[in-house]
């Protein structure tokens, strides 16, 4: 069998690369895009038995499916690859060596400080174009003007528009790969051809959120406009492929357009974000048991990434979102970094992130638990902002003190220790997620049989 694939094994993923109409009545049919899983190895290694999304098993041919995997976090994705940065010309053309005319990259200006160059390998020499930045608007030829880089490298691969060639290849920077290849070699990008956009569901901080239709599926689309901030989000898109259990938002896939924008397509979580759900129903409309319901969902869905060394960093009821059928799914995956990640992170929410946290960027799972409690209070306060009446400022010296919040009214004393717990100053005595999911079931199991 030499040349052969290993066998996939059971619970693997793929996308349908083509259209597969069946021939025999076991065979299952499907379309160019679907999402299989596989079932079970047949005797011939050129058939799978498979699932599709509605439950449908049957036969399918091997070598009209791609396999679905993570993206590596290792290679760093971007939307220009071909961007290097400040470099000099002798650089560049070291960079575009051997010529092959359409090689091309785009750097920096060094004479023109603010301005960029396209570089571009053309019949044996390479050529330097100016990039001019006039009135926020980018150009060549003071004929053509672009938003960004994006844009403009989109425009001269099109057609040379003036140039000695059009843009053939980029040449990537090291260390690089370009998003849309890497998504789509992982079986993670879609079509937008296929996607509808129905109404605006939600304001985020980059961008808006979209109720979409694909393919006849109901989807939510987070729509990344601003080139800078699509960048910061691939690391999001990257992270969320890697991940899946029933507790936290389940990335569909993603689209990069050449010009910059980033959709994010994750599942459409009806009921809208858990923080705003707790607070327009309120204490008249949810019973103990779907708070408590709320927390193990939570909980089950950290502790999947506890055990996969996830570290979610911002752990909200502002963050979890709500389902149709009422199960709570985390959400918000900016942030999240595998585990022995150091990196920086900016502006954090000072009421939800531990102290260690805080005070030397010391995040783990640990101080996931911290905000994990932070959140059982608002899931019990029925969506209350924490540390109510205690100005922002004062809010960390007095934690530090070992200050913490009282119980919420009505409460249940179980649960209040759960979250005192959570609250423990030192990280290494606070429970992990499979404690709380432990005790909060044993919480659970003695409401339902009183
Ligand atoms: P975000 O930018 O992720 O904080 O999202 C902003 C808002 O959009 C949320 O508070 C939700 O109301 C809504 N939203 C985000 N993602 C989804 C989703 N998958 N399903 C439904 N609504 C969503």
């Amino acid at each position: 069998m030499s040349g052969m694939q290993t066998a996939w094994p059971s619970g693997t993923e793929c996308v349908a690369k083509y259209n597969f109409l069946g021939e025999a009545e076991q065979d299952l049919p499907f379309s160019k895009g679907d999402v299989l899983t596989i079932i079970e190895v047949t005797k011939d290694p050129n058939w799978y038995k498979a699932k599709n999304n509605g439950g449908r098993e049957g036969i399918i041919p091997a070598n009209y499916v791609q396999k679905r995997e993570g993206v590596k976090s290792g290679s760093k994705l971007s939307l220009m690859p071909w961007f290097h940065g400040k470099i000099t010309r002798e650089q560049a053309e070291r960079l575009l060596y051997p010529p092959e005319t359409g090689l091309y990259l785009v750097r920096e200006s060094t004479n023109y400080p603010g301005d960029y160059t396209l570089c571009v390998s053309c019949e044996g020499k390479v050529e330097h174009y100016r990039i001019i930045y006039h009135n926020g608007k980018l150009t060549i030829d003071e004929e053509e003007f672009f938003d960004n880089l994006m844009q403009l490298v989109e425009h001269y691969t099109k057609d040379a528009d003036g140039l000695c060639t059009r843009l053939i290849k980029p040449k990537l920077m090291e260390g690089t790969v370009a998003a849309q290849d890497e998504f789509s070699r992982s079986g993670w990008a879609l079509n937008l051809k296929e996607l509808r956009f129905l109404q605006s569901i939600g304001k985020g901080e980059f961008g808006d959120v979209m109720l979409g239709d694909y393919r006849g599926n109901k989807v939510a689309v987070k729509c990344i406009k601003n080139d800078a901030t699509a960048q910061a989000f691939l690391a999001e898109a990257s992270v969320m492929t890697q991940l899946r259990h029933n507790n936290l938002v389940q990335l569909l896939g993603v689209i990069v357009e050449e010009k910059g924008g980033l959709f994010i397509v994750t599942e459409y979580m009806a009921k809208g974000s858990l923080v705003d759900y707790l607070r327009s129903r309120g204490r008249s409309v949810l019973t103990a048991d779907c708070l408590l319901q709320f927390s193990l969902n939570v909980c089950e869905a950290m502790e999947y990434l506890e055990a996969n060394n996830f570290v979610h960093r911002d752990l909200a009821a502002r963050n979890v979102l709500v389902s149709d059928d009422n199960v709570a799914k985390v959400s918000d995956f900016g942030l999240t970094k595998e585990a022995s990640s150091t990196q920086d992170t900016g502006k954090l929410p000072v009421k939800w992130t531990s102290p260690e946290a805080l005070r030397e960027k010391k995040f783990s799972t640990k101080s996931d638990v911290w905000s994990y409690g932070i959140l059982l209070w608002e899931i019990y306060s029925f969506g209350r902002v924490p540390y109510p009446r205690i100005p922002l400022k004062d809010v960390v010296p007095r934690v530090e003190k070992g200050y913490k919040m009282d119980a919420p009214d009505g409460c249940p004393p179980a649960v209040y220790d759960v979250m005192k717990q959570c609250w423990t100053l030192d990280p290494v005595a606070r429970p992990s997620f499979r404690i709380l999911r432990e005790k909060l079931q044993h919480i659970r199991a003695k409401e339902l049989y009183r």
